[in-house]
């Protein structure tokens, strides 16, 4: 079922169109195809001395619950930069991304979040009070519970964070 009846850009009635083996909704004058539509979230692992900091939501049905830092990535910024913006945001912590560690996606959820590795190279803790009541540095083996975590890619991005090795020299 397509969100669109309507081309987003120009407004034209789409038509059902064969594309790449499935009939989608496209628009004859612009070319728009109807293929997966998501957002983009953006989280850091940031890691301190072998711990990674976790952040404490103080809203909505996850209340009480820990994520990593992130949020969803704006229009006009590549999710690298939406990681690095969101940490500063939420934690005060100023960190560059040591690359790409995980990417977590369900079909028929329209999310896609994307999980760098990152160090801390200034500002100092002070969180977003308006979304956090706490954010805390956890050792490898004291994360929260399961159940205490906010969102399965949070689950995903500490299990992948837990699994991954340095290359030794
Ligand atoms: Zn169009």
């Amino acid at each position: 079922m397509s969100p669109f009846a309507y081309c987003p850009r120009d407004g034209t009635t789409l038509v059902p169109t064969r594309i790449d083996g499935r009939d989608r909704p496209a628009c004859p004058v612009c070319g728009f195809a109807d293929f997966l539509h998501v957002q983009i979230g953006a989280n850091a692992i940031v890691e301190r001395t072998g711990s990674v900091l976790l952040v404490r939501l103080n809203y909505g049905p996850r209340d009480g619950r820990w994520s990593l830092p992130g949020g969803l990535v704006e229009n006009d910024e590549t999710p690298e930069e939406a990681a690095v913006r969101e940490t500063a945001e939420e934690t005060g912590f100023d960190v560059e991304l040591d690359g790409l560690l995980a990417t977590y996606m369900r079909p028929g959820a329209p999310i896609l979040v994307v999980i760098y590795r990152s160090h801390i190279v200034g500002g100092s803790l002070r969180i977003a009070p308006e979304e956090l009541s706490e954010a805390a540095f956890f050792p490898r083996n004291e994360l929260p519970a399961l159940a205490e975590l906010a969102w399965p890619s949070t689950v995903h991005g500490l299990d992948a964070w837990r699994a991954f090795e340095r290359s030794r020299p």
